[in-house]
């Protein structure tokens, strides 16, 4: 009976091990299609430019000689194109560094939120044209643990996509403690984002109107690295449609204040 008893233990355990097995293979099958995903899409957004400056330099080298005009208009494509592969390879660079946890931050320092935010007020003051009101707010106390080039980055990319993405009105941004979290709000009164795409924005490469993000510049990596860095601190961030139609990015860094008194 003892001898039955013990099989049957082992064939449950066995049984478990498998189960285990099973869905870490799931997983490990799983990001290797993410991977693989992203390799395509990577590539196809590397192509596109290439495709383009390819056209152009045909059409040179078939009318350029006779036509300023082609010259001209071939010569400003290309750049463009050019600032575009640019801009694409330093994103992916960037995506790349901060997804290679847990080496990816390197500075990590307790220390207040506040000179970070002045320097944020001072270098977007004068970026934003007239017709848009940025304020940049905070109430002390914001000590976080941070990595401050990262965080810094993070600011830049939730205001680049205020200013693409708003035509008037008015952008903020506000930090305050609640808690044991130092919450850092931006707000726009932009064009905002319809509410079934709000799920898919951190994608990589993801854009809601993919004509217009591509003439503004945007590689669609922008919010993957705001989500990346934001984990990375063991944060959370998250975004939706205010009232008024604007968008609405909340990040939340856990609070040094409350960790050091603990
Ligand atoms: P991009 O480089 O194209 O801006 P992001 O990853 O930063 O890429 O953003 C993904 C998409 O989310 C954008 O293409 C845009 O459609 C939308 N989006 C992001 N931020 C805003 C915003 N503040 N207002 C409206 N749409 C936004």
């Amino acid at each position: 009976l003892s001898a039955r008893m013990s099989d049957s233990h082992v064939a449950a355990e066995l049984g478990e091990l498998v189960s285990a097995f099973n869905s870490l293979l799931d997983r490990v099958e799983e990001s290797m299609k993410r991977q693989q995903q992203f390799v395509a899409d990577a590539s196809h957004e590397l192509k596109t430019p290439l495709t383009i400056i390819d056209g152009y330099v045909r059409l040179l080298q078939r009318w350029g000689k006779h036509t300023s005009e082609v010259r001209e208009e071939a010569l400003a494509a290309i750049q463009q194109e050019c600032g575009r592969l640019s801009r694409l390879i330093q994103d992916l660079l960037i995506l790349a560094k901060v997804q290679r946890a847990p080496f990816a931050i390197q500075n990590i320092e307790i220390q207040s939120l506040v000179p970070v935010l002045q320097e944020v007020k001072q270098a977007w003051g004068s970026v934003f044209p007239h017709h848009i009101e940025l304020t940049v707010q905070w109430r002390e106390p914001l000590l976080v643990a941070i990595d401050r080039e990262r965080i810094r980055q993070l600011l830049d990319i939730l205001l680049d996509n205020a200013k693409k993405y708003t035509e008037k009105g008015s952008v903020s941004v506000y930090a305050y403690t609640e808690r044991d979290v130092v919450c850092i709000d931006v707000e726009d009164t932009g064009i905002g984002i319809p509410q079934e795409e709000l799920p898919h924005v951190f994608d990589r490469f993801y854009r809601v109107d993919k004509a217009r993000g591509r003439s503004n510049g945007g590689s669609g990596l922008g919010l993957a690295i705001a989500q990346s860095i934001v984990q990375l601190h063991r944060g959370h961030i998250s975004i939706k449609r205010t009232v008024t139609g604007g968008t609405k990015v909340h990040v939340t860094l856990p609070s040094a204040q409350l960790n050091e008194q603990e």
